[in-house]
């Protein structure tokens, strides 16, 4: 058993402080939210007041939070001057890649091993522990890392050095975005064409044009698996959060100069449905504004 301290308590780090709990880790929890403070404890864990106090003798800390800015802050403000060398720093949110290698050379300077650790899967896998982890980070840092990721997951896999599993986690999105969107493209051409949808699924589910935007998570409703579609495209992965992965995309590749045109297409149309007030709606409902229809 550890002592871990948990920041970040939201629709993701909720649940994946409780797994943690689960496993018969002591955790130590903070989150500016009461809500999910007051979760958190029923739930098992020690709450404190600051940020700082959950990684007070803690052998690792994990931090879950929303946007670069906020893991700059709280690593910077608070958690490089209250954590004791040799604890195992982890943050596993969606950041651009640059911060999360400017973060990690402080860590290093500091003498502190990090990694960063971005998930793959929804609010449902957090809850369930069944994310995929992205890590990048030193060998040694991954090795103490791992054990601990994979009482929150299914996979935790070591994408290369700091930064890096940020890279693969907005690579990977990126071609979820623009597969979702071709995939909806397509299967709106099909049904104004008079193609039966069941008819076109199960073609196009066994031929080239097969992705898993179509056959695990189908923008269709009453066809394929159980998706968001068939819930009125609630819960999920929200439209807003692929559209901050697809612009931390569009950021890094500009910083290496990449060609990005599928990418930056998702970006643009991910972008006009959020501004059409939908950025809370499964991301697979841009079905509707890519058939001309409202996308609300
Ligand atoms: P969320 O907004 O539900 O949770 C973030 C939490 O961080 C909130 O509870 C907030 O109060 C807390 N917080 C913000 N600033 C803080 C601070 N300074 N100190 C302590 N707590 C602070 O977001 P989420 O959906 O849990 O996503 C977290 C990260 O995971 C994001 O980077 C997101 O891109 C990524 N992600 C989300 C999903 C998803 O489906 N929701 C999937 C994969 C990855």
């Amino acid at each position: 058993m550890a002592r871990i301290g948990f920041i970040g308590l939201g629709n993701m780090g909720g649940g994946m402080a409780l797994n943690l709990v689960k496993a018969g880790h002591e955790v130590i929890a903070f989150d500016l939210a009461d809500s999910a403070l007051a979760r958190a404890r029923d739930g098992g864990c020690t709450i404190v007041a600051a940020a700082g106090e959950a990684c007070l003798g803690a052998d690792a800390v994990i931090t879950m939070l929303p946007a670069g800015t906020h893991v700059a802050a709280v690593y910077g403000d608070q958690l490089f001057a209250a954590a004791t060398p040799g604890t195992l720093l982890v943050d596993c949110s969606t950041i651009d890649v640059a911060t999360a290698r400017a973060v990690a050379a402080t860590a290093s300077d500091r003498g502190f091993a990090m990694v960063d650790a971005p998930v793959s899967g929804g609010i449902a896998a957090a809850q369930a522990g069944t994310l995929t982890f992205m890590v990048g980070g030193p060998d040694a840092a991954f090795a103490r890392a791992a054990p601990i990721l994979a009482q929150m997951g299914k996979a935790v896999i070591h994408a290369g050095a700091a930064g890096d599993g940020q890279a693969a986690k907005i690579c990977n999105n990126m071609i979820l975005g623009s597969q979702m969107i071709a995939t909806c493209e397509a299967l709106a051409l099909a049904l104004r064409l008079g193609l039966d949808p069941q008819k076109f699924y199960d073609i196009a589910s066994q031929a080239s044009g097969q992705s898993w935007s179509l056959t695990s998570y189908c923008p269709l409703p009453g066809v394929g698996p159980q998706s968001p579609a068939d819930r009125g495209y609630e819960g999920g992965f929200a439209a807003g959060l692929m559209l901050k992965d697809l612009k931390l995309a569009m950021v890094a590749a500009q910083g290496v100069d990449a060609a990005v045109p599928m990418g930056a297409a998702a970006a643009a149309l991910y972008q006009a449905f959020v501004n059409a007030g939908a950025g809370a709606r499964d991301f697979s409902a841009i079905i509707a504004m890519l058939d001309g229809r409202q996308p609300g």
